[in-house]
């Protein structure tokens, strides 16, 4: 799942990119308003959720709303703002925001109102995700292949590994590049070195116990890897 947060606060934007990123989420943060539409007008579509400041330089978060529904996106926004008064609430959800947090939160709220907003929109993520033997768990971030004539096996996954072992899963039985891999799981501004994709997939196969007879995550040669949903 990936999130962008555009807040001006370093202290705050620290804060809450961390907490996220412990719930696997990755999270593209920019600092200014302009900056952030300049990405986003294209990119949209990569996104689960927005969390928008409402003071920011350059387009404030209202207006960063405005032009995302413009654009007739349906991307679940969250406003974070310190104002409360009912006529600013309602420019608010009049430019298309879809919730409110009033300055100063707690973390565990702002995860909470994220997730209800998750259920509610069209890019709904489900509690559990199922390819073949492999059961992906959300709420426990944990990987179970199910054989018939085995027994049942749950692996704890790192962020990345649940992401990368998410994203594989998205598209079972499609070949993925690294370069694919790379812009989907790292963020905007991160420079992972080169053979970090290749590192992720060996450590991610090695936990789920992968062997080479039949992979499930197949190595396709100088191109990129794919999910065997039958393996
Ligand atoms: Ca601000």
């Amino acid at each position: 799942m990936r999130l962008i947060l555009v807040e001006d606060e370093p202290d705050l934007g620290v804060a809450v990119k961390q907490a996220l990123s412990h719930q696997a989420y990755i999270v593209d943060w920019f600092l200014d308003g302009t900056q952030a539409w300049s990405y986003l007008e294209d990119h949209w579509t990569q996104y689960t959720l927005a969390i928008f400041d409402w003071m920011l330089p350059g387009l404030s978060g209202i207006e960063l709303c405005r032009r995302l529904r413009g654009k007739k996106s349906p991307l679940p926004v969250l406003m974070l703002t310190a104002k409360d008064r009912m006529e600013e609430k309602i420019i608010g959800l009049d430019s298309g925001a879809d919730d409110y947090l009033i300055k100063p939160f707690r973390m565990p709220e702002l995860l909470a109102r994220l997730r209800a907003l998750q259920r509610r929109s069209p890019h709904f993520q489900p509690q559990q995700l199922q390819v073949g033997s492999l059961m992906l768990d959300y709420a426990t971030h944990s990987a179970t292949r199910i054989h018939p004539q085995a027994e049942k096996r749950t692996i704890a996954l790192t962020a990345k590994e649940f992401q990368l072992l998410e994203y594989l899963m998205q598209h079972p039985n499609q070949i993925l590049t690294r370069d694919q891999i790379l812009n989907q799981l790292w963020e905007i501004g991160e420079e992972p070195v080169s053979n970090v994709v290749a590192a992720q997939v060996r450590l991610l196969r090695r936990k789920l116990g992968d062997d080479n007879s039949n992979p499930l995550i197949e190595n396709i040669y100088g191109v990129g890897y794919r999910l065997n949903s039958s393996a």
